[in-house]
């Protein structure tokens, strides 16, 4: 089996505020990060197509420790998005204090930008990772 869409171009459409992910022709669903295969029905007949990046938080959680190679990035905000394309992906949420999170923040709606973060360890180099910011309104 082969990659569809290499994690490797999915960084790299990352790093041009491109969201990327992989549209299934057997049941429609939409994975990202790129998988080789369906996330809803494991259908290797997937195509790239580019995502708006918008959506909503479902859940969250504010890190103060962080794991290994990410130490000097605390405190920090996960968020958990339903974009509206579908499918659900993670990111960091800029623009709030992770001291400041609440409840509320579920269902706030956000868009995505990225950052590039420097590669440690486990990686071959700098990869970009999702952002979130709030929507204005
Ligand atoms: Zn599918």
């Amino acid at each position: 089996m082969e990659y569809k869409l290499t994690f490797k171009e999915y960084s790299e459409a990352l790093k041009k505020n491109i969201l990327l992910g992989l549209k299934c022709k057997d049941c429609s669903a939409i994975t990202v990060p790129p998988k080789m295969a369906c996330r809803s029905c494991t259908s290797t007949k997937l195509e790239t197509v580019e995502l708006k990046g918008n959506g909503k938080i479902r859940t969250f959680t504010a890190v103060y420790v962080a794991p290994e190679g990410r130490e000097n990035e605390t405190p920090y905000t996960i968020v958990l998005v339903e974009l509206d394309d579908g499918p659900w992906i993670m990111g960091n949420l800029i623009d709030i204090d992770p001291s400041e999170v609440t409840m509320e923040l579920i269902g706030k709606r956000v868009r995505m930008t990225h950052k590039v973060f420097p590669g440690d360890k486990y990686s071959a180099g700098g990869a970009a990772r999702p952002l979130f910011s709030f929507e204005k309104q």
